[in-house]
């Protein structure tokens, strides 16, 4: 038995390929605008770090989920880029906030609609983007809100409204019937604003061609270089590696088990490297006995269950004395994705990305590369 250093498992980050992966879909997205998603700390990756990769590609409009996200990306950001924030306008009490910073809400109420025109004068019109839900019942006016709306005149008076959204629910399936249901239900639903730009693909939405492109796409996942949709090309840039260093190597001679519950049986013996990166870290317990690493060219099982702290390979297809502590499992890495680690944890690698844990050692790389 052989101990190594503690080090911490180092998550690298290439902001080459974030700016390259924006760029393609930008060009992809033509006429349309590209837009991107940093909501959730630009996808567990890095608010500020990804937000500013994607800017010297030439993004100016960024989408955040929550106002607390808005506020950050403006302090990294600076004067410049449109900043959208898609839970909506907040309290009454929020609007200084948001005005201070810029933040446009997205207004997904009636209720929203009425809060943020309140005290705008006709002299200086609050901005927002206008949604509707087409199809996900989850935020956006309905679509009889919507008939109401603009069935009345001046019922958004007071308002500058960028855009009108909507949200897929089934993009990542190129022949889902409800794609094109909620494209024609967001044509009917808009087709009283004709003057207001439109906006409805988010990564997948890309991917389903220029019929879903409108003024403005509004892609996350795939600058992240995450699958976005099943069976499409894989043309994103791997944008993670996570390699996790061996604090210990063990090798069992005799019929035993491992780790909690004793779920992993290694009947002929094995030799076992434990490494430093654990359900904490975002390292998914659902990979107990399902995952799989690498060392150097050679895939490595994960064996047992995975604990807060530690998990355990069997490298015993390693040559024998040619790995020891202090070297690394790739976790993630070009041979093994987040999408291949995604389906053996049985998620998404939207998921994988957002859970990526805080004592990763991170690295960024290549955040100068900006170019067109
Ligand atoms: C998260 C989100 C997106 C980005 O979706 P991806 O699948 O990551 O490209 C776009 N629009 C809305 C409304 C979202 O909530």
């Amino acid at each position: 038995m052989t101990t190594g250093h503690g080090a911490a498992a180092t998550l690298t980050i290439d902001l080459g390929a974030v700016a390259a992966n924006w760029r393609l879909l930008r060009d992809l997205s033509r006429p349309a605008e590209c837009a991107a998603v940093v909501k959730a700390d630009g996808y567990g990756l890095g608010l500020e770090q990804v937000a500013r990769a994607v800017r010297a590609a030439g993004c100016r409009r960024f989408f955040v989920a929550r106002a607390e996200e808005g506020l950050a990306l403006r302090e990294a950001l600076g004067g410049d880029g449109a900043i959208y924030v898609l839970d909506g306008p907040g309290r009454p009490a929020d609007a200084p906030a948001f005005e201070a910073a810029g933040l446009i809400p997205v207004l997904n109420s009636p209720e929203d609609i009425a809060a943020w025109a309140a005290d705008s004068g006709a002299d200086r019109p609050r901005r927002g983007i206008l949604a509707v839900d087409t199809g996900m019942n989850r935020l956006g006016l309905s679509p009889p809100e919507m008939r109401d709306l603009t069935s009345r005149s001046g019922a958004l008076d007071g308002l500058e409204i960028d855009f009108v959204m909507s949200h897929l629910a089934c993009g990542e399936e190129r022949d889902h019937p409800v794609n094109g249901l909620q494209r024609a239900l967001f044509d009917e639903l808009r087709a009283p604003l004709a003057g207001v730009a439109a906006s409805l693909a988010n990564s997948a939405g890309i991917f389903l061609g220029p019929d879903y492109h409108y003024a403005l796409t509004r892609p996350g996942a795939a600058i992240y270089g995450i699958s976005a949709a099943t069976g499409a090309p894989r043309r994103m840039r791997e944008v993670v590696r996570l390699k996790a260093p061996i604090l210990q190597i063990r090798t069992v001679d005799r019929d035993s088990t491992v780790g909690y519950g004793a779920t992993c049986r290694v009947p002929r013996g094995a030799r076992l490297a434990t490494v430093a990166a654990g359900y904490a870290d975002g390292y998914l317990r659902a990979l107990g006995n399902r995952g799989h690493g690498y060392v150097g060219a050679t895939r490595v099982p994960v064996v047992g269950r995975v604990s807060m702290d530690l998990v355990t390979f069997d490298i015993s297809d390693t040559p024998e004395g040619g790995v020891k502590p202090g070297d690394h499992v790739d976790l993630i890495c070009g041979r093994h994705t987040i999408d291949d680690l995604a389906a053996e944890a049985g998620t998404i690698g939207y998921e994988i990305l957002t859970a990526m844990g805080r004592r990763y050692r991170r690295r960024y790389e290549n955040g100068d590369s900006s170019g067109t």
